[in-house]
């Protein structure tokens, strides 16, 4: 393990990496999340690893959204998993989501590993894993399209932190609403979704959690205003930086 001190700045997302990389070498994690931890890493660093108002905004709209729905989803795949798993396990007891395994790239042991690791953090039913609740999203290739029938198929709310673009707009057309976590503003899936919250999923998550547990009344949520002020917020650092350089 790279060795920092634990009050360096840095810190906090080495130590995110390093978590990454374990659950990498206890077979969650395929390569392609490393790939695609390392683009999040870049854009955590873009936005000055923190929560930015925008995020929090966000994360309030997420809250409400979440408590209000009738059949909500939270989908996990193996970043996720490697990243937050009892996070994510107390954020469906708190919103009564449900939990479904939903892979990219999957295989058997994988998504085998990945409900290990949900029930070892507490989860009591686990989707995504019996091949007699499969049901199809239509608009995607064969492998991905495969949800649970009694999960993501069903849901009206479905939470997808780390998507690719394709199954976000999948999860649209089949008319559902999405909220996701995405530290790029820019990617499909953030500009596809409902509600984006552009932040760290380890550092949002707990307040995410949060502001369930306060369960408020539903208010309008613009997500296309409130990406348009992250990647203004991006700039401003940059310029920042750009000064004092
Ligand atoms: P899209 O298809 O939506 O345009 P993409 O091709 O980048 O995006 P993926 O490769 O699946 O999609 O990447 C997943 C996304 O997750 C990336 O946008 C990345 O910035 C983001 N990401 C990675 N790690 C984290 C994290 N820890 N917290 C929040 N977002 C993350």
């Amino acid at each position: 393990m790279t060795f920092i001190p634990s009050t360096h700045p840095r810190a906090k997302s080495l130590y995110i990496r390093e978590r990454l990389v374990l659950a990498f070498d206890k077979g969650l994690v395929a390569k392609e999340g490393l790939m695609a931890h390392g683009r999040g890493e870049a854009f955590d660093y873009l936005i000055g690893e923190r929560t930015s108002e925008a995020a929090r905004k966000a994360i309030r709209a997420a809250a409400m959204m979440l408590m209000a729905a009738q059949r909500p989803v939270i989908s996990v795949n193996g970043n996720i998993a490697g990243l937050c798993p009892k996070e994510m396990v107390e954020l469906a007891f708190v919103s009564g989501a449900k939990i479904e395994i939903n892979l990219f790239y999957g295989t058997r042991k994988r998504r085998q590993e990945i409900a290990k690791v949900l029930k070892k953090n507490g989860a009591k039913e686990i989707l995504g894993i019996k091949k007699k609740d499969a049901a199809k999203l239509s608009g995607l290739d064969s492998a991905r399209r495969v949800v649970d029938k009694n999960g993501i198929f069903a849901a009206d709310v479905v939470v997808v932190p780390l998507e690719d673009g394709d199954r976000t707009l999948a999860l649209k057309r089949a008319g559902k609403k999405v909220i996701t976590f995405d530290l790029n503003p820019l990617s499909r899936t953030a500009q596809t979704a409902d509600i984006t919250i552009v932040d760290n999923v380890v550092r949002a998550i707990g307040e995410l959690i949060k502001e369930c547990k306060k369960n408020r009344p539903v208010k309008k949520f613009d997500n296309k205003k409130n990406l348009a002020s992250t990647i203004l917020e991006i700039k401003s650092n940059l310029t920042r930086r750009a000064r004092l350089a």
